[in-house]
């Protein structure tokens, strides 16, 4: 008998049993993998995003505002390895040029801190870098994500929650008002809560299909999104990350670091039928022709496979981008259960700030 319960020990999952016990909520997170954080969550870029690009209006826009400054703090309070490098948005073509017009003014209507990037002082920062006009982001940085999740779990373990890892979701059903909710680790067993939050990311959809209750109209459809990244053997000469204009569903193959120096480009996206983490070399020619735009003088020697990524959509190729999705009881009917979804980039970003929503939801009676 608990007072919460979480699917999904990734960053949304452990940010949220974080706020939820620290308010008092006796908190149990699942995680079917012998580690917390090791699908998504460390299958990502790691950079701390500003807030750009999203219309105002969205929860990730406010969310990954929101989320920024408290991930900052988060680090600096638990002695996390991050870096503020500051982030420049490059045009390279009259084309990209309106584009990033516009990005200026929406991130302007979010209340972000931006600007036009003097070339010169970019080109002195970023030697070698080719790019017509470019925007400046100061608040965009990297965390150490292993680092993040395991501060995490001390202090849902300080506030008494509980991270159960090699622990699978089967199903819940509600029974006398409280959900009753079958795992199995070892052996199967089983819970009983006062509420129940599914942040299982990839998995989303198939763990609601087996919450009795939940009405498949009311819900999303998951689609996977994969993305490459390669690293760079060589000495870095950039000291910003490096961003070229964004397409609908991804912010573009970028350069972005590791908190050790060393350097990576990605993601790339493709649309995919199932969760698989293989890594297509084939695709270094597709990665050296977008780099080599702002980019000639890379070596394509020094560049190497490096990892995957799967973005959880909840929107098919061909539709515009959609907002995280948060359901309480208003949107899929069931009482005191919170069904995320589409917690795709800036969702680490955004991490304590979901936290602290849906923390406000618990508390105020699951709106
Ligand atoms: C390529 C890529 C680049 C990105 N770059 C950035 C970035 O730079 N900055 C940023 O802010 N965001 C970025 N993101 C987004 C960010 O990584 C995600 O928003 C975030 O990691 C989502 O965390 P999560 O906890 O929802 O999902 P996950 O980390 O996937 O966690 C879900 C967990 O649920 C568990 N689970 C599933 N089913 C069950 C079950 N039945 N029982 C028990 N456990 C279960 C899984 O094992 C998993 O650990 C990026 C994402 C991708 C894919």
């Amino acid at each position: 008998m608990t007072d919460v319960v979480i699917i999904g020990g990734g960053v949304i999952g452990l940010a949220i049993a974080k706020v939820v016990s620290q308010s008092g909520f006796e908190t149990i997170v699942l995680e079917k993998n012998d580690r917390a954080g090791d699908d998504t969550s460390s299958r990502n870029s790691g950079v701390i995003h500003a807030g750009l690009y999203y219309p105002e209006d969205y929860l990730k826009t406010s969310l990954c505002i929101e989320g920024n400054k408290l991930l900052y703090k988060y680090a600096i309070d638990k002695n996390i390895n991050h870096k503020k490098y500051g982030k420049c948005i490059i045009a390279s073509s009259d084309f990209e040029i309106a584009k990033l017009e516009n990005i200026l003014k929406q991130a302007k209507r979010n209340n972000v801190e931006i600007y036009e990037a003097d070339i010169s002082k970019v080109k002195e920062d970023n030697p070698g870098l080719i790019f017509k006009k470019a925007l400046f982001s100061p608040s965009s940085g990297v965390i150490d994500v292993p680092e993040y999740v395991t501060a995490l779990e001390g202090d849902i373990q300080h506030y008494g929650g509980l991270v159960s890892l090699n622990t699978s979701f089967l199903n819940a059903e509600k029974e006398n008002g409280q959900f009753r909710i079958n795992c199995e680790s070892d052996q199967k067993f089983s819970i009983s809560s006062k509420f129940l939050i599914n942040c299982s990311g990839l998995n989303s959809e198939d763990n609601l299909s087996s919450i009795k209750g939940i009405q498949k109209k009311d819900i999303y459809k998951n689609y996977y999104a994969k993305g490459h990244y390669f690293k760079y053997s060589g000495k870095t000469p950039f000291s910003n990350l490096i961003y070229p204009i964004a397409d609908q569903h991804s912010l573009g193959i970028h350069v972005g670091f590791d908190l050790a120096g060393g350097m990576r480009f990605g993601p790339d996206i493709e649309f995919v039928d199932k969760i698989d983490y293989s890594f297509d070399e084939n695709l270094k020619d597709k990665f050296l022709k977008s780099i080599n735009q702002y980019w000639p003088e890379i070596n394509p020697d020094k560049l190497h496979p490096d990892y995957t990524g799967i973005r959880p959509k909840i929107t098919k190729p061909n539709e515009t981008m959609q907002d995280f999705s948060i359901q309480t009881k208003k949107q899929h009917g069931l009482d005191r259960f919170i069904n995320l979804q589409g917690i795709e980039s800036p969702g680490l970003t955004s991490s304590l700030a979901i936290g602290k929503y849906v923390n406000n939801l618990l508390t105020q009676g699951e709106k």
